[in-house]
């Protein structure tokens, strides 16, 4: 099965009891058992529910993967995901990655002594020697938000396939249709499926997909164990959500050049963040491991003042001024005040989330109705 035909028919079929077309919200906590252990494969919703597992198994089909497991958040993933060390593990981070994860790693999982280095990884040699026999997972967030920078997934895979680590990636910004980090030699991908996945602005969740059976037993009694479950509601929107991931991202990319391109030229504009443009320092990895460059855009002004980015943020009309992204709706953020506040200034800063940055998440309305939007707003 291609891909744009995996998002409407890959582990769904039609109800068993009813012919329902869509899949059904199993709304329950429980099963009958017809004796004890006897059943139809579910006894207790935590632990597994219909819904949830057709869309999982949905996930995991769009990521190239065998194993796909659901969460109330894409924190909630990757808090399970990182449940799976111990104490004296460490981990090799993207040093430029969405602060929530951030504050996860160094203010949750750093008490339960796990150590978190924060690297760039363009440079794989300078990740090898961040290694030590301690080293269990690299994290890697591309492309990485909001410096839209882009990291080599194959490089990273043969870093830690000669180290035996786990190579976790965050695939939120690109989805499955730009990027299939497992193909690309990745052990677990995760996502905030809250993003482009979900894709409406009206869920949040999160995911793990594996194709390692013991990660992903791991993954299953850590998800059972801790109780951090999606809901069948939720589950159904995402399940209908995805069923047009593929058209959405193709014109979530396409106005994203447009955009790009407008405001390259722009003469109050200083640089712009898009992995589609030559110059763009990773363009090359970005062209060999993406199938498009996607629509998240982030930008700085000339003279870098604050005021002058959180005028921009609130003079647009189209784009609303929100934290999130990937919606059909277009979005306009201030990472500094925003996404990126639990983050130490000097720390962001260092990574280029300076006062002026503004981040787009660009959505699938008329491009010249949201160039016009943002040009009225730097005017
Ligand atoms: N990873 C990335 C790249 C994100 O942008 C986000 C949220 O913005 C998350 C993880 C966390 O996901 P959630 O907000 O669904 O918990």
């Amino acid at each position: 099965m291609k891909f744009n035909t995996k998002t409407i028919h890959a582990g769904i079929h039609p109800d068993e009891a009813t012919g329902a077309i869509m899949t059904p919200i199993y709304q329950t906590s429980t099963y009958a058992q017809k004796g004890v252990g006897n059943h139809k494969g579910f006894e207790y919703s935590r632990t597994s529910n219909p819904t949830r597992k057709v869309l999982e198994d949905n996930l995991a089909a769009l990521e190239s993967g065998t194993y796909g497991a659901c969460f109330g958040s894409g924190l909630a993933a990757i808090d399970t995901l990182i449940k799976i060390l111990n104490p004296g593990d460490e981990v090799i981070s993207t040093n430029d990655l969405y602060g929530g994860s951030y504050r996860i790693f160094t203010t949750i999982f750093e008490k339960y002594g796990i150590k978190f280095h924060f690297a760039p990884m363009q440079d794989a040699s300078a990740i090898e020697s961040l290694i030590n026999k301690n080293t269990k997972l690299i994290w890697v967030e591309t492309p990485t938000n909001p410096m839209i920078n882009i990291i080599d997934i194959r490089k990273m895979s043969t870093l830690s396939k000669k180290h035996n680590l786990i190579l976790a990636v965050d695939n939120t910004f690109a989805t499955p249709y730009l990027q299939r980090p497992l193909e690309l030699g990745a052990d677990v991908v995760m996502h905030s499926v809250t993003k482009y996945l979900g894709g409406h602005s009206d869920v949040v969740m999160g995911a793990l997909v594996t194709n390692n059976k013991e990660l992903a037993d791991e993954i299953y009694r850590i998800q059972n164990s801790s109780g951090a479950v999606t809901g069948p509601m939720d589950s159904f929107l995402v399940l209908r959500g995805i069923k047009t991931l593929h058209l959405r991202m193709q014109r979530h990319s396409e106005n994203g050049k447009i955009i790009a391109n407008f405001l390259k030229q722009h003469n109050k504009v200083d640089n712009v963040y898009w992995p589609g443009f030559k110059e763009h320092p990773n363009h090359k990895v970005a062209a060999e491991q993406m199938r498009d460059f996607g629509g998240m855009i982030s930008f700085t002004l000339k003279g870098n003042r604050l005021e002058d980015a959180l005028e921009i943020v609130e003079k647009v009309n189209l784009f609303t001024l929100a934290e999130s992204l990937g919606g059909v709706e277009s979005l306009i953020g201030h990472p500094a005040t925003m996404t990126h506040a639990s983050i130490p200034k000097e720390k962001r800063e260092k990574t280029g989330v300076v006062d002026s940055l503004i981040r787009l998440s660009v959505g699938v309305e008329d491009a010249e109705d949201l160039v016009a939007d943002l040009n009225n707003a730097l005017a």
